[in-house]
């Protein structure tokens, strides 16, 4: 027997008109990619978006037609969201930091037709677009009359695209299973990878985005700044959840250093924030040395990688904000689990409750995780038992787009996702990332966790960034190589970092050798780079000391 029951489709175009109806006063504020600060409200936004679908109309841009964005987090990312993947074609978010070899490779596979690009990358692609033969037109985005001299493919500038358009449009309805929006893993090994989501997963993990046990904390008092590239894994849900809950949005555009996300914070008086440890770190070290406070946030959101106990404590006990972590992937739409913490946890003494803060936490509703051996069998939650995370749900990919062997080799039988994460699960349900599998280090055949110990490091007052990497030993088969960045002035030495490290981890996870080096590389998507690190050091060979152990 079938209930009766509205059968609405779940379309994003129902999250837009939502907050232009019911929350159209609050406002979104961009520091822009020209310098300037813009503000205007969700109302606003809204009517450049039927503007926006009207001018893809217009350009014969049709349902499932890959339009793609090169764009900083910003109101005019905002209204491509949707603009484009409300009227039916698909936002295909375009990490720019990618090599230039892997942005040719996506818009090939992706078969982009056309592109929205910030200024900042028009230069590049006048040097890719012969590569690139799918895109048809570019749009630049710039104010009026301010359009660079550029040689892009039919180039015009956004801002005349959107006033030459009526600011009414009739969203289309269809199936909620309709592709919205594409974006491609970072691809350290092979290929960048497509992952293709559906309106439907995109506005069910946007409504979990606004649970107030969802790592994002948002509501309609909040104001947000999301400290994220909207490029990578849709702006951690963002554009999609703060619509929903009227949440006041500050936006960095590229202004993404400690001092511009200090002025934002201060001058907006943003309540929570979101962002991976890269950037924190930038913020802490200008806190720490211009003496500024935080007086108006009360929680920073950090997922992306783990945050290490220092940064954890720094925020809490320097500046009385807490910390909520949170673990995620481009597979899963944005997040997997949430470090809100229970009540249980809440009252623990701080030194307890930071080990749970440095969980990546519980998963979230709708959201199955389980931890396998190398055969593939059922592992323990018994918070000790290290295996292979695979997980399912209604905002986890199916397939890749259009990449057999990558399906092939990324999903078991029961049609579950192998996200390449090492953890163990304890018995009330805290999720511990160990590893990526290929980052963990193999000695004598047991294992070392690269994050543990980079996060031990950290907890040595003069160490501001640490990366461990495994080198292959003759003896050991492969040893830990811990590559430090000293605060500057500061003296530290290899053995007093190995101290600090003696008090947490056995001997034999002591890293055979400590050596410092001025930044150490990251990913385009702010992550420690591990694969470039590793190719930086390929060369390295253990001093005699560790050879003759
Ligand atoms: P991406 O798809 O680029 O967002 O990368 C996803 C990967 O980032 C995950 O598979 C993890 O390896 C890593 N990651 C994300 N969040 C965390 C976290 N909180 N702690 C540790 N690793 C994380």
């Amino acid at each position: 027997m079938q209930g009766l029951i509205m059968d609405v489709p779940l379309l994003t175009s129902m999250i837009v008109k939502h907050a232009a109806a019911w929350h159209g006063d609050v406002e979104i504020v961009t520091h822009r990619v020209e310098g300037d600060m813009h503000r205007y409200t969700y109302a606003d936004a809204y009517k450049r978006m039927c503007r926006l679908a009207n001018a893809l109309k217009r350009m014969g841009i049709e349902q499932g037609d890959r339009v793609g964005t090169m764009a900083w987090t910003t109101y005019r990312h905002f209204e491509l969201y949707y603009g484009i993947g409300g009227s039916g074609a698909v936002i295909h978010t375009i990490n720019p930091r990618l090599f230039p070899d892997q942005i040719v490779y996506i818009i090939n596979h992706a078969k982009d037709r056309v592109m929205f690009i910030d200024t900042t990358w028009v230069e590049m692609m006048e040097g890719l677009q012969d590569q690139c033969p799918t895109i048809e037109k570019f749009v630049i985005l710039c104010d009026s009359g301010k359009m660079p001299k550029t040689s892009l493919r039919n180039a015009v500038c956004y801002e005349d695209l959107l006033a030459a358009e009526d600011d009414t449009f009739d969203w289309p309805e269809f199936d909620e299973k309709t592709a919205v929006a594409l974006c491609y893993t970072s691809g350290t090994t092979g290929n960048p990878k497509g992952v293709l989501y559906t309106h439907r997963a995109m506005v069910l993990h946007a409504i979990a985005g606004t649970s107030s046990d969802h790592p994002l904390c948002i509501d309609s008092r909040t104001i947000l700044l999301p400290a994220v590239s909207m490029f990578h894994v849709h702006g951690w849900m963002v554009p999609y959840a703060a619509p929903i809950s009227g949440t006041k949005l500050v936006l960095p555009g590229p202004h993404m250093h400690g001092d511009n996300i200090c002025r934002l914070l201060e001058e907006e008086k943003v309540t929570v924030t979101a962002g991976v440890p890269t950037i924190w770190i930038g913020v802490l070290e200008h806190l720490k040395k211009t003496g500024a406070k935080l007086p108006h946030l009360k929680i920073c959101n950090i997922g992306g990688s783990a945050p290490s106990l220092a940064m954890i404590k720094a925020f809490e006990e320097d500046y009385g904000v807490a910390v909520v972590h949170a673990w995620g992937m481009t597979e899963l739409s944005a997040a997997g689990t949430t470090g809100r913490l229970r009540q249980r946890h809440q009252d623990l003494p701080a030194d307890e409750r930071y080990k749970v803060q440095q969980t990546q936490g519980r998963p979230l509703f709708g959201f199955e995780v389980k931890i396998v051996d190398l055969d593939g069998t059922r592992l323990p939650h018994d918070g000790k038992a290290v295996g292979q995370m695979f997980v399912r749900g209604p905002w986890v990919a199916a397939a890749y787009f259009e990449d057999d062997a990558a399906t092939e080799a990324s999903f078991d039988a029961e049609g579950w996702f192998g996200t390449g994460d090492m953890a163990s699960i304890s018995p009330d349900g805290l999720v511990r990332v160990s590893d990526r599998s290929k980052d963990l280090i193999k000695s004598g055949g047991e294992w070392i966790s690269s994050i543990d110990l980079e996060n031990y490091a950290l907890t040595h007052p003069d160490v501001v960034e640490a990366a461990a990497i495994a080198v292959k030993h003759p003896k050991w088969e492969e040893r830990p190589l811990l590559v430090v960045v000293p605060r500057p002035g500061a003296e530290v030495t290899p053995d007093n970092i190995r101290a600090v490290l003696a008090e947490h981890v056995a001997k034999w996870w002591l890293p055979d050798d400590i050596v410092f080096v001025e930044e150490i590389p990251h990913t385009a998507t702010g992550k420690i780079s591990k694969k470039d690190l590793r190719e930086n050091f390929a060369d390295y060979r253990w001093p005699a000391a560790s050879l003759e152990k």
